[in-house]
């Protein structure tokens, strides 16, 4: 199986990495769409929200603590936006669950 954010929580594929812990890893969007704009993921690979299982809560609750050490770290702690996409109907594209993080520096 192919999985280009796979390949990045492997480093087998480079990214701009911003954040790393045992199973979370953040890195800069290639395409950002706002001036700070991180994903954030999981490390293992859970396609999207609609594959995660119940086992899978804690992670899914590891990913936002993650977020708050990674927005105050980035200079958006005042606020910024989380956006989950699922499922191609649902404007994702890459199929490996992740979070975007977008924000502008705080001021
Ligand atoms: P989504 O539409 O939610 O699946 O978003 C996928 C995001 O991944 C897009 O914003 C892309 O710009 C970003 N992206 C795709 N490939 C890479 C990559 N190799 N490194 C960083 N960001 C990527
Ligand atoms: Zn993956």
């Amino acid at each position: 199986m192919e999985c280009i954010f796979c390949d990045i929580a492997n480093k087998k594929q480079e990214a701009n990495i911003v954040y790393e812990d045992t199973k979370c890893l953040a890195f800069h969007d290639i395409h950002p769409k706002a001036s700070v704009h991180i994903l954030v993921i999981p490390k293992k690979h859970i396609e999207s929200v609609n594959d995660a299982k119940q086992e899978d809560a804690p992670l899914l609750g590891e990913l936002l603590l993650a977020i708050k050490e990674i927005a105050a770290q980035q200079g958006v702690q005042q606020g910024y936006k989380l956006a989950v996409n699922v499922g191609r109907k649902g404007g994702q594209i890459v199929d490996h669950l992740h979070i975007h993080l977008l924000g502008e520096k705080d001021v």
